[in-house]
């Protein structure tokens, strides 16, 4: 057989760190404090990632052992994010906002035998260790180790003490690239949460992509602002693609209202950030009641949740580039990213491709399946189940007992995304709404998203999710949940009118409530099963007008 002349050589975490410690020793992590900046460089990160190595090594932690972290975005949380992988263990990243059963299942399930802690969490994670019988070590960093209370059986350190004074450097072991490095739950919006373990070689290509033009195209003259949590999907991979090309990373640790995001904005000037959407809605409000000079990030990437046309817009009088950007758990999460093919001079043209959810890598591809199971055609109008695959997306979920591809989630060697989109013949993506979000009202679709994407376009609306409720006569109607910036605006009929003239009549929603704040998930998106159960309970205060 003919041969590749090419050495092998195997992309593992390890390597990332050495290189970045070695050949960016400027760049640097950032933390908020809430007063100013802790930075430490590429190369002192390098060096605690060694001393924790190290001294999980004496805990007992050896290949392969889950080390988790209950952690939010700072420097710390960097220095476990190369330590733990490098040494050959898996970084369990723990969402702090789940609620404490599904946080004890998570972490039983995922069999975590060490914890670190911000001690600023440290009481909250002291509630569950009492239903984690496999925990065997608590490192509390960040603050005393008195924080936490631990049952008896679970050695507690402080995560200062216990690096202090030990090697800057490791005997990293050989690792094969296909060998686990990190691991994430789903946050579970529509189920229980799913176990997603990365390898090293996916998050390796993964970080390849985000660096370069189709994904967030970043190097080392970015400084990013990381608004989304390290618990969320890795950060949507920044912390290894910052090792990868010497970003700087601005960390905000549990600084993440509007008020302290614009703060460490304007003392840390990032050149680029990334968050969800109803984040950058309430920096949004907040600027518009304290204007503030944000132009020096030349772009925010936005995903994990629909984003609002009218929010794309309301950033551009900032001098703000909003780029969307679809993804998963499952996929890493990067999948898609909108960058308007090259050479569109005309705005509104290209406006229509930056509201899309944007275009594959070369690395994932992508198919749309109908319900009677039929590939459908990337002509931008038909509409299907969106199945993805690729190096860095899951094929099956974590189990105790070894990966679970169940049915409902994987079709023949692709993942089932569970979003029904479209795709126009030049490859751009549109998601119309996740499958169980779809309104089906007197035999006719709604797309949930579409909805009230038009609900927030009106000035007055501050946000609004739209969920299908029961309906006698359509079997479903859409209700809107909405915030208004002023009172007088919560008016049913001035709303509708509105919709009227920019939707088909039979969408316009009659049953309307207003609210000071919508519900969301763990990771900030609107929480459409309470918005549900909650209309159901009664919890509302339902306007209805069929005027
Ligand atoms: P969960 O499914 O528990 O919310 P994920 O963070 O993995 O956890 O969410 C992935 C889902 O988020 C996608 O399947 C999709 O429904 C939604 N999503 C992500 N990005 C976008 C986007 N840009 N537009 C619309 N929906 C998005």
């Amino acid at each position: 057989m003919f041969q590749s002349t090419m050495m092998e050589g195997e992309l593992t975490i390890a390597a990332l760190v050495e290189y970045s410690r070695r050949v960016f020793p400027e760049a640097r992590i950032r933390t908020w404090t809430g007063e100013g900046l802790r930075d430490a460089s590429f190369s002192e990160i390098g060096d605690k990632a060694a001393q924790l190595a190290n001294a999980l090594a004496e805990l007992g932690v050896e290949r392969g052992d889950r080390v988790a972290t209950f952690m939010w975005n700072n420097n710390e949380h960097q220095v476990a994010y190369a330590g733990v992988p490098a040494m050959g263990a898996v970084l369990h990243t723990l969402n702090l906002r789940l609620s404490p059963e599904q946080a004890v299942y998570i972490i039983n399930h995922a069999n975590d035998k060490v914890i670190i802690v911000d001690a600023s969490v440290a009481p909250l994670l002291s509630k569950y260790l009492t239903g984690t019988p496999d925990v065997e070590h608590v490192v509390v960093a960040n603050g005393p180790k008195e924080a936490l209370t631990a049952p008896e059986g679970i050695a507690v350190h402080s995560f200062d003490e216990l690096i202090d004074g030990r090697p800057t450097t490791y005997e990293w072991p050989e690792i094969a690239e296909r060998d686990p490095a990190v691991m994430c739950y789903t946050s579970g919006t529509t189920g229980d949460p799913k176990g997603v373990v990365y390898s090293h070689r996916s998050i390796w290509l993964h970080s390849m992509q985000v660096n370069s033009s189709s994904g967030m195209a970043l190097g080392n003259a970015d400084s990013v602002l990381a608004i989304v949590p390290m618990f969320h999907v890795m950060s949507w991979g920044l912390p290894f693609a910052a090792m990868m090309a010497g970003i700087t990373l601005v960390m905000p640790d549990r600084f993440l209202q509007p008020e302290p995001l614009l703060q460490v904005m304007a003392e840390a000037r990032p050149t680029f950030a990334a968050a969800v959407p109803t984040i950058w809605q309430g920096v949004a409000a907040r600027l518009e009641a304290a204007p503030q000079d944000i132009s020096h990030m030349r772009e925010v990437v936005v995903g994990g949740a629909a984003v609002p046309p009218s929010m794309i817009r309301t950033f551009d009088g900032h001098g703000v580039r909003i780029t969307h950007a679809w993804g998963m758990t499952e996929t890493s999460p990067l999948g898609t990213v909108s960058r308007p093919p090259f050479g569109i001079e005309d705005p509104e043209k290209e406006f229509a491709y930056r509201v899309t959810q944007g275009r594959f890598p070369a690395s994932v591809q992508a198919r749309l399946i109908a319900d009677d199971g039929t590939e459908q055609p990337w002509d931008g109008e038909s509409a299907g189940e969106l199945e993805v695959r690729g190096p860095w997306i899951t094929g099956a979920y974590y189990s105790p007992d070894g990966p679970v591809s169940e049915e409902a989630k994987f079709h023949d060697g692709w993942l089932r995304t569970g979003d029904v989109a479209t795709i126009s013949p030049d490859g751009f993506m549109t998601i119309v709404d996740r499958t169980k979000d779809m309104i089906k009202t007197g035999g006719e679709w709604i797309s949930s998203v579409e909805l009230e994407n038009t609900v927030m376009a009106n000035p007055t609306i501050a946000e609004a999710a739209v969920v299908g409720v029961p309906d006698e006569k359509w079997d479903e109607r859409p209700f809107v949940l909405a915030v208004v910036k002023d009172a007088a605006d919560a008016d049913v009929d001035k709303q509708r009118a509105y919709l009227a003239e920019r939707v088909p009549r039979w969408q316009v929603p009659e049953r309307w409530a207003f609210v000071t704040e919508v519900p969301k998930t763990s990771v900030g998106k609107f929480d459409k099963k309470v918005i549900r159960a909650q209309y159901a309970d009664g919890a509302y205060e339902v306007v209805e007008s069929r005027s």
